[in-house]
């Protein structure tokens, strides 16, 4: 990839503070819930407002998300608002529903960067796109098919991409749902400088009480952002319940943690 420099700057275009903190529900529910989340987020360190409407759910059964619907109320919780919002695109009929809705930023999940014949769709579908695109890192530590994702953007003509690390699954459960495997991201850094990389803590804990130990890890690392699952009520959220924070506990660990001066 050439002009790598070019990559950063998005981060200053669109007026982004450093670090650069996405949070809301791991999945939108209901309008209310949408709406509430964003208005108490107002209050925290973020600008972008998170939500997964299409959710792939790795086994059947699970609640897979209140499909296009949901868009409405990220749009509404914008116009109320004032802040950008994102959800995850998992095929080209998603990027086309999500543009129409003028979501701001829309990211790949993590089973979906381990699809090269998606990623490809999607990125025809962006062809040009001004939007902010960002690609969690695929489910198995293999740092090929994340790059690769990353040049199928580029090669797109997509200008502002960014890249999520949210960890890597094991057969073996330990501390983390999702092993972080710190050298992946950072070799992927060596390979693109300036390619923006946020911290998924989230999908990394798969609990809430080490989400902030991840996120002074990813702030001593000099990432530029976190992206934070923030429900009003974790405990009964319909997704990654035990993973959420409330958006006091996110003011809390923002004003807890160190961050480094320069902004990268
Ligand atoms: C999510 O962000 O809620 C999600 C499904 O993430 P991942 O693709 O990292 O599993
Ligand atoms: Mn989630």
């Amino acid at each position: 990839m050439e002009n790598k420099k070019e990559l950063k700057n998005w981060l200053d275009n669109f007026q982004l503070k450093h670090p650069l903190v996405i949070a809301g529900p791991c999945s939108a529910e209901t309008e209310a819930q949408v709406l509430n989340i964003a208005h108490q987020l107002k209050h925290t360190d973020a600008t972008i407002l998170r939500a997964g409407i299409w959710k792939p759910r790795t086994r059947p059964g699970n609640f897979e998300g209140v499909g296009a619907l949901g868009l409405k109320w990220l749009q509404k919780a914008k116009a109320e608002t004032g802040m950008l919002t994102a959800t995850e695109v998992a095929n080209a009929n998603h990027v086309s529903l999500a543009l129409e809705h003028d979501v701001d930023v829309l990211w790949i999940g993590a089973r979906t960067t381990v699809s090269p014949f998606v990623v490809q769709e999607i990125a025809n579908a962006l062809k040009g796109t001004n939007k902010i695109v960002l690609v969690k890192n695929p489910v198995n530590p293999d740092l090929s098919l994340w790059l690769g994702a990353v040049e199928r953007l580029h090669t797109a003509n997509i200008k502002n991409i960014g890249v999520i690390h949210r960890g890597f699954s094991t057969y073996e459960k330990t501390y983390y749902r999702n092993n972080p495997e710190w050298q992946l991201p950072i070799e992927l850094q060596n390979r693109f400088p300036d390619l923006p990389l946020i911290l998924d803590p989230s999908h990394i804990a798969g609990r809430r009480d080490i989400i902030s130990e991840l996120c002074q890890t990813g702030l001593d690392l000099n990432y530029d952002g976190l992206m934070i699952e923030t429900h009003m009520d974790p405990e009964n959220a319909w997704s990654d319940a035990e993973q959420q924070i409330t958006p006091d506990t996110l003011i809390k660990i923002m004003a807890s943690l160190q961050v480094r001066n320069e902004t990268g």
